[in-house]
């Protein structure tokens, strides 16, 4: 497997560091380094993009991107016994990785984006991720500091926050994901490529920011998807009968015969924008 840089294989450098993975911390490494720019690609050209990463561990994904071009990460990792690791590939690009020890859900990534483009590229701690992109989807300003995101999640994640009307999958997810973005699966990655494996398959996901916003209160919409998707199986006169029922669907002209997982997304904004 040809290197893609002139530092240590990962085996060898979690050996020599005893970064042994915690599952409190989600903590699934990638040890292919082929298979870490392929994720890093999926993101689009890095040249002169600051890239924000989270958990970057012993750092696979970190130097795929690094090897990539970027022009600066700045890594967000919770766990300090990686932080020696990481220091040794800072050494090797100068000036161009930040490592933040801390917890990526406490962080202001907004605050601390630089002038420029910005990209986020991880993979993800599972127990977290959700969160995350929640947070990366409602900043102060629109369009957002970020130009796209890159994440891994557990598969069945994966396909929520992709899905539309069309798909098994929608809820309250996709409709959020749907108001802000464009999501799109990019590939599947199976248990066996990180170390440890986990359970299941996991999925990296591709968004870009809506290029025409859905003006929408987003406590509004949260209000409507929960009591919609709260009884998915109900016809919508029913699960929203707390929030106007029949007379709020026949101003939003919606059939209130219909069940939640039939509305578009600009369907669920003109109700919220109705409350
Ligand atoms: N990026 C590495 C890779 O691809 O091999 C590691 C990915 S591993 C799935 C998740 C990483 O996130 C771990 O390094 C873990 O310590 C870190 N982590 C877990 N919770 C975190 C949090 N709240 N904030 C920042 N990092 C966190």
């Amino acid at each position: 497997m040809a290197a893609i840089d002139g530092l240590p294989p990962l085996r060898d450098v979690i050996a020599r560091h005893g970064l042994d993975a915690r599952k409190a911390l989600g903590q699934n490494f990638l040890l292919d380094l082929n298979l870490t720019q392929k994720i890093a690609r999926t993101a689009g050209p890095l040249e002169g993009v600051t890239v924000f990463e989270v958990g970057p561990g012993p750092g696979g994904l970190t130097r795929a991107i690094l090897s990539l071009g970027a022009a600066k990460v700045i890594a967000v990792e919770r766990d300090a016994r990686c932080l020696p690791a990481l220091a040794e590939i800072a050494d090797y690009y100068p000036g161009r990785l930040e490592v933040i020890e801390g917890d990526a859900l406490k962080t202001d990534f907004e605050a601390m984006a630089p002038e420029g483009p910005v990209k986020i590229i991880a993979n993800l701690p599972y127990n977290v991720g959700t969160q995350l992109l929640i947070n990366w989807l409602l900043p102060r300003k629109w369009p957002p500091f970020w130009e796209s995101l890159t994440l891994m999640f557990q598969r069945e994640v994966g396909l929520r926050i992709v899905a539309d009307e069309s798909d098994d999958h929608y809820g309250r997810l996709g409709v959020l994901c749907g108001w802000r973005t464009q999501a799109q699966m990019a590939f599947d990655v199976p248990p066996q490529a990180f170390t440890p494996p986990p359970k299941v398959t996991s999925s990296v996901v591709h968004l870009l920011p809506r290029s025409e916003p859905l003006a929408c209160d987003v406590a509004k919409l949260e209000r409507v998807t929960q009591a919609a998707f709260g009884q998915r199986r109900k016809m919508l006169r029913q699960s929203l009968k707390s929030l106007g029922g029949e007379a709020l669907l026949a101003k939003a002209g919606i059939d209130p015969a219909r069940r939640a997982e039939t509305l578009s997304v600009e369907e669920f904004c003109r109700i919220a924008n109705l409350l």
